[in-house]
């Protein structure tokens, strides 16, 4: 691709018949993901009058960060951009073709040029009782009160790591619930640096704010989870630095590690992994034609999602020019990055917390126990069927790139489970 925009032509291969009266789409740009760099992408491509679609696995718009808010929502989209509600890549059918599952049926979607901003999900480490239920995910918690679950008066602990932890305290204590204690693994001195640093970043006044919000919080850092305890459902977990242990009634815990990034459907298309998706100056991947944006890239946060997405979609219309404030804010929102990622990286004493009994592959039920034996991640699903359930090694494979530093080795289609109607389309 140079200079000028270019004429974007869709490059399908006949081979790849679907079943009869299966939709196909087609566009210029497609972009596969509606979070802030998805929406920023699809925005900066239609500037170029191109035909462009946006699709998402959710019903509304906005992605994690932005879910459920009918006001960011759509957030500056053009109006010609079709967007794809309820819409789900599973896989690829051939070079310039992507197999969708829809609430309705099933589709066929064309691109010339592709824009995948696929963001992140939670990550999530095993400790003893973290199955039952009222333990969930920082950011699971926070969804499910934003669709309607009733917080109030609830005694909530947020644990894990990062700066999500301070968005979902606040975000709970503001609809009623009660934060017991927010509790940090990263130690405070690192933190502290974090938080100095922050003014060099421009974000003091966002953390400052979100600080005031949780004035009255028990804040713990350098402490963790140890376990979390109760029969029918979570009533206590115990807390710890290391040093000395000790229990918290609680409701709920609200517990996540910091981010994974979606690569699953980059990898599935043949981009280079590092294991992020590997990309140019321009957000493109190493497949011409496929560019990137956003979390997968690298966790660093909603402006970095949102200025990657403006350069990949306005790369992927071919116009090279004009990007120089582009790039400088990228470079910046990079620099935030490299700092948050160094201040919150996990620490070694969460490894040891499964014990033997503890589940580690939720879906088919296997234990740590079961897995230790093992030395690599294929062994260990081909002997225990760990990664082989409904989610496909999503929570239990990061978790044990972190306690055992196994790396999954390849990545199958369909890249979510789909339904039979699905495949059969195919
Ligand atoms: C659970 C959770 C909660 C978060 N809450 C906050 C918060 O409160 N405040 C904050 O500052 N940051 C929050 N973050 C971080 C925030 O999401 C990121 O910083 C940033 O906004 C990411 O933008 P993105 O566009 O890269 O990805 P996302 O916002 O994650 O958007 C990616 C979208 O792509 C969709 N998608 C993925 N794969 C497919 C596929 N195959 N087919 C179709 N659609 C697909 C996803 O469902 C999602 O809607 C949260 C992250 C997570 C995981």
């Amino acid at each position: 691709m140079n200079g000028e925009p270019d004429r974007l032509t869709c490059q399908t291969h006949a081979t790849d018949a679907v079943a009869p009266g299966t939709a196909e789409r087609t566009f210029d740009v497609l972009v596969v993901g509606g979070g802030p760099a998805g929406l920023a992408a699809a925005a900066a491509a239609a500037e170029a009058g191109v035909r462009v679609g946006i699709a998402d696995d959710n019903p509304r718009l906005g992605g994690q960060i932005w879910r459920g808010d009918s006001t960011l929502a759509g957030h500056g989209l053009p109006g010609l951009v079709v967007h794809l509600p309820s819409t789900r890549i599973v896989g690829q059918l051939g070079r310039g073709r992507l197999l969708a599952e829809m609430a309705g049926g099933v589709a066929v979607l064309s691109y010339a040029r592709l824009v995948l901003a696929t963001g992140a999900r939670e990550l999530f480490l095993p400790f003893p009782g973290w199955t039952l239920p009222n333990v969930l995910g920082a950011g699971g918690l926070q969804a499910l009160v934003k669709c309607g679950l009733a917080i109030d008066g609830k005694r909530v602990i947020v644990a894990g790591t990062g700066p999500l932890l301070l968005a979902v305290a606040s975000y709970l204590k503001k609809r009623g619930a009660v934060i017991a204690a927010l509790v940090e693994q990263a130690p405070w001195a690192r933190v502290l640096k974090f938080g100095l640093g922050l003014f060099v970043h421009g974000k003091l006044g966002q953390a400052l704010s979100l600080r005031w919000q949780l004035r009255g919080v028990k804040l713990l850092h350098g402490h963790w989870i140890a376990a979390a305890q109760g029969n029918d459902r979570l009533r206590s977990v115990t807390l710890t630095n290391g040093a000395r242990c000790w229990q918290e009634p609680c409701d709920y815990l609200a517990v996540g590690y910091g981010l994974v990034p979606n690569t699953e459907l980059a990898a599935h298309l043949g981009c280079e992994l590092t294991p992020l998706v590997r990309v140019d100056e321009r957000q493109e991947t190493t497949v011409p034609g496929v560019f990137c944006a956003g979390e997968p890239t690298g966790i660093g946060g909603q402006e970095k999602a949102s200025i990657e997405g403006t350069i990949a979609g306005r790369s992927a219309t071919g116009r090279r020019a004009d990007l120089g404030r582009e790039f400088r804010q990228r470079a910046r929102a990079h620099r935030f990055a490299a700092d948050l990622n160094a201040t919150f990286s996990l620490r070694d004493d969460l490894k040891s917390l499964p014990r033997d009994d503890t589940i580690v592959c939720r879906c088919e039920d296997v234990s740590w126990g079961q897995l230790r034996p093992f030395e690599s991640w294929r062994v260990a699903k081909l002997q225990t069927r760990c990664g082989m359930g409904p989610c496909q090694g999503r929570i239990c494979g990061p978790a044990l790139a972190f306690l055992c530093d196994w790396q999954p080795e390849s990545v199958r289609p369909p890249v979510f489970p789909a339904r039979v109607e699905t495949l059969a389309a195919t």
